[in-house]
């Protein structure tokens, strides 16, 4: 048999169907999994009459790669990625190369390209979005590492990501773990998306009053708008109208009211807190997601903590509009902390490398939050490369100044009426936080030095100069 183009190790949903996809462009593949029965199982069903070959040791899968040898790890996150590739290292040769797919630390990723490329081996950790249908018609790829890896690599990624209209979603974001950093901010992105949508929905049906039927219809009609349009929107829209067959009931109403999560999330906040680079809405949004996980007690407190009847009296229609529009602005304020966070890492780890417009452009396809608005983003930085902030883009600054009398009145209603809208509030505090000259923290500062003789600058003083003041005195 010849040899084999690529290599993919772990079959499980991501694996199976990024080695398909492969497969699919061309690529004759082999493919090793830790349990072999699951390698036998794949070669039974989905694998049947194609180019597949299996191995079933990783002595054996590695001999069947042409050289130099390219294989994508797809195995769980953590300590099984070390495994592999402690196992893997002892059977390359130079020039070799190792993908890591998963959801992987960008720190992780850090080390792991270190150790690899000290040893004459290339390493690149790519984040991959898209879940299992992205997986196998095309994903967007978020690769980073060792640059001559990628290369080589070049031809076969950019044939299996999402194709767009300015070329595939995929590009080489940066060294060490820049590809997994963004995809860690995608993700923390994803988490900002889903809880505005969900807040948006809390409004208008528990303020509004509006049934499973109007929701579908309201989401469906957002798709087709220019600032909303967006899987996310889409797939919402879809879950309105669906009906459990056995209960005849909206299976929306039947799920419990209580998210998960893998980690993404939390990791952009805390990395948002160690580049000091402030991203209330995600945070906003982890929170939410943990606050819901606390079912009984919430349950148990609802009987306790009574607040405010829910009333809506108003113009319903137009009310919709303006829960729209404060969808938008706060969607305008999460990404561009998202985009902030990552000119931060970049400039701080990544040598300035990551470029905005491209992370941009490949999330414009094949991944969880992928919308029209992405070319607006890709554009504003295209334009302007030293933009200091999203908001600051002509097209956002109008588009939000236009819409912020709507943004206020919605959440003044679900401030009201008691709705919780961590995120949307978070947003909105956000703009007003970052349009403000003159913030309250000249009394912090004041207490600080009172407290503990921290000094302050002084604003009718040379910058820079120190001032200590014995305040009890
Ligand atoms: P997964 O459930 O995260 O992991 C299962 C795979 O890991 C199996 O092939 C399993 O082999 C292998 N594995 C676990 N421990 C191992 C070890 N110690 N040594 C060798 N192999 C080991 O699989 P997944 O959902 O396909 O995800 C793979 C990666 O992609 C993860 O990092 C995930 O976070 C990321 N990701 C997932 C999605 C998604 O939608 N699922 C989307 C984007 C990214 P056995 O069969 O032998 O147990």
């Amino acid at each position: 048999m010849t040899k084999r183009t690529f290599g993919v190790i772990g079959l499980a949903v991501m694996g199976e169907n990024l080695a398909l996809n492969v497969e699919s462009r061309g690529f004759p593949i082999a493919v090793y999994n830790r349990t072999a029965s699951k390698t036998e199982e794949f070669m039974k069903t989905r694998a049947q009459g194609k180019d597949v070959k299996a191995a079933y040791s990783l002595e054996e899968f590695v001999k069947t790669l042409e050289r130099p040898r390219k294989i994508l790890v797809m195995v769980k996150a953590g300590a099984p990625v070390d495994y592999v590739i402690e196992d893997l290292k002892p059977l390359l040769e130079e020039g070799d190369m190792i993908i890591d797919g998963g959801n992987s630390l960008y720190e992780d990723t850090e080390r792991r390209t270190r150790d690899l490329e000290s040893t004459g081996l290339g390493f690149v950790g790519m984040g991959v979005s898209g879940g299992e249908e992205g997986a196998l018609k095309g994903p967007s790829l978020m690769p980073g590492g060792t640059k001559a890896a990628y290369e080589e690599l070049e031809p076969i990624l950019t044939k299996i990501a999402a194709q767009v209209d300015d070329g595939p979603c995929v590009t080489f974001v940066g060294p060490g773990g820049a590809g997994h950093y963004v995809k860690m901010v995608h993700n923390g992105i994803e988490y900002g998306d889903m809880q505005l949508i969900a807040e948006a929905y809390d409004i208008m049906k528990n303020a509004l009053g509006l049934s499973n039927e109007e929701l579908h219809e309201v989401f469906k009609e957002w798709n087709t708008t220019d600032e909303l349009n967006s899987f996310l929107i889409e797939i919402t829209a879809d879950i309105f109208k669906y009906v459990d067959p056995d209960s005849k009931k909206h299976l929306v109403d039947l799920i419990l009211d209580s998210a998960g999560q893998k980690g993404t999330g939390r990791w952009t906040v805390v990395s948002s807190l160690e580049l000091g680079v402030p991203i209330p809405t995600m945070y906003a949004a982890v929170n939410a997601r943990v606050m819901s996980s606390y079912k009984e007690e919430r349950e148990s407190a609802s009987h306790q903590l009574t607040g405010p009847a829910i009333k809506f009296d108003g113009d319903k229609k137009a009310f919709i509009n303006k829960v729209r529009d404060a969808l938008y602005c706060s969607k305008m304020c999460s990404y561009a902390q998202g985009m902030a966070l990552i000119a931060k890492a970049s400039a701080e780890y990544y040598g300035n490398q990551v470029s905005l417009p491209e992370s941009a452009r490949i999330w414009k396809g094949g991944c969880i939050i992928r919308a029209g608005f992405l070319d607006k983003i890709k554009k504003a930085f295209v334009d302007n490369p030293d933009l200091p902030n999203l908001l600051l883009a002509p097209e956002f600054k109008q588009s939000i100044l236009d819409r912020q009398e709507a943004w206020r009145e919605v959440l003044v209603l679900a401030n009201q009426v008691g709705i919780p809208v961590p995120a949307f509030s978070a947003s909105l505090d956000y703009f007003d936080s970052y349009r403000r000259a003159d913030l309250p923290q000249n009394l912090t500062q004041a207490q600080r030095d009172y407290f503990g003789a921290h000094t302050y600058e002084r604003v009718d003083k040379p910058k820079g100069e120190a001032f200590h003041t014995e305040w009890a005195a």
